[in-house]
């Protein structure tokens, strides 16, 4: 017996949940790349989830959490470790007054449907972002002025010991695409805090903001979203399009002609073609701007980097 089955049949005798080998990270990514997890885990309940936390803690293996897998560029050879799954669980939202409590793993667009039948304001800003709640928060997703921290209430949290701890929002530090949660900890559920809104003029705001987004993004094709963050002062997108980086192409991986900020999978992109286009763009507008853009998107399962 070969050492992953045996690693399989140890996970095996310790959760509950549906767990997977050898999963293919691509069907799990926006960008519809990225080779093999070792282990692909749906757990259960919050038990079932602390088991997987505790056994990735004691026996030294990785464990890696993945929202909807918008933001991510994933290796071609995969995650050697336990890719954790919170979406088929974790999915239960509730309200008193203008608190919305919302588990990590519901859709960022389930809940903005949930509040705007109800009439709490807030998040409209954020529509069209395809995350799951917990990849939301975990890197402060924001758009239109809007960042999703300045509605957060609270946050339950597990970190790497399995221990459960509440967050007030005073406590975390939220900036530009970034949080100070530890980076092995896991959003369990988050506390909003609305204020009433009128549910047409909520619809309205969000059909403008998707308008938008139709009309500058390249949503038919596969991607991660905005790869660079924004430069002070400035925008990445600009900087990438006037150094003549629109359109250029390594494999399948292209620079969008629509959004100079995205690439887009062509058809079959490795991860290794986007990332020679990355280097590529970064080294084209730092010869021309003498800026260095900075990765908005995370890159998972590489050795450098
Ligand atoms: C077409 C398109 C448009 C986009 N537009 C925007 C935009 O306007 N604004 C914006 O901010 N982003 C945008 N994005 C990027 C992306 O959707 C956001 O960054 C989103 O918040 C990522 O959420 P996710 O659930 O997909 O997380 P993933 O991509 O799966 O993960 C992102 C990070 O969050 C961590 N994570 C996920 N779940 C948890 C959890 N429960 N606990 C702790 N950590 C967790 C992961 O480990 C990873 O480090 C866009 C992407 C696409 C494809």
């Amino acid at each position: 017996m070969d050492e992953q089955t045996k690693q399989f049949q140890r996970i095996r005798q310790v959760v509950r949940g549906k767990l997977l080998v050898d999963e293919p990270l691509s069907k799990h990514t926006y960008f519809r790349i990225g080779g093999p997890a070792d282990y692909y885990f749906c757990p259960k309940d919050l038990e079932d989830l602390s088991a997987i936390v505790d056994y990735c803690q004691r026996e030294d293996v990785a464990q890696f959490i993945i929202g909807n897998g918008s933001n991510l560029l994933v290796s071609d050879e995969g995650y050697r470790g336990v890719v954790i799954d919170l979406s088929e669980t974790f999915t239960h939202i509730h309200s008193k007054g203008y608190v919305v409590t919302v588990g990590a793993g519901v859709q960022l667009k389930t809940l903005l449907h949930y509040c705007t039948e109800r009439g709490l304001s807030g998040l409209e800003h954020l529509v069209g972002i395809p995350a799951q709640i917990g990849g939301a928060l975990n890197l402060n997703a924001g758009a239109y002025g809007g960042e999703i921290y300045q509605h957060v209430q609270s946050i339950h949290l597990l970190d790497k010991y399995a221990t459960l701890e509440l967050r007030k929002r005073e406590d975390i530090t939220a900036g530009y695409r970034e949080t100070d949660l530890p980076s092995d900890s896991i959003v369990i559920e988050a506390q909003f805090l609305l204020a009433e809104g009128n549910p047409k003029e909520m619809e309205a705001l969000q059909e403008m903001h998707m308008k938008e987004r139709r009309d500058k993004q390249p949503l038919s094709l596969p991607s991660a979203g905005s790869v660079f963050k924004r430069p002070p002062g400035d925008y990445a997108g600009r900087l990438i399009e006037e150094a003549g980086c629109k359109g250029f192409r390594i494999g399948d991986a292209m620079v969008s002609k629509k959004h100079a900020n995205f690439i887009v999978n062509c058809h079959l992109a490795s991860a290794r073609d986007v990332l020679r286009l990355i280097d590529e763009i970064k080294q084209r507008v730092f010869n021309r701007f003498d800026i260095m853009l900075e990765l908005e998107i995370h890159l998972i399962g590489f050795k450098e980097k």
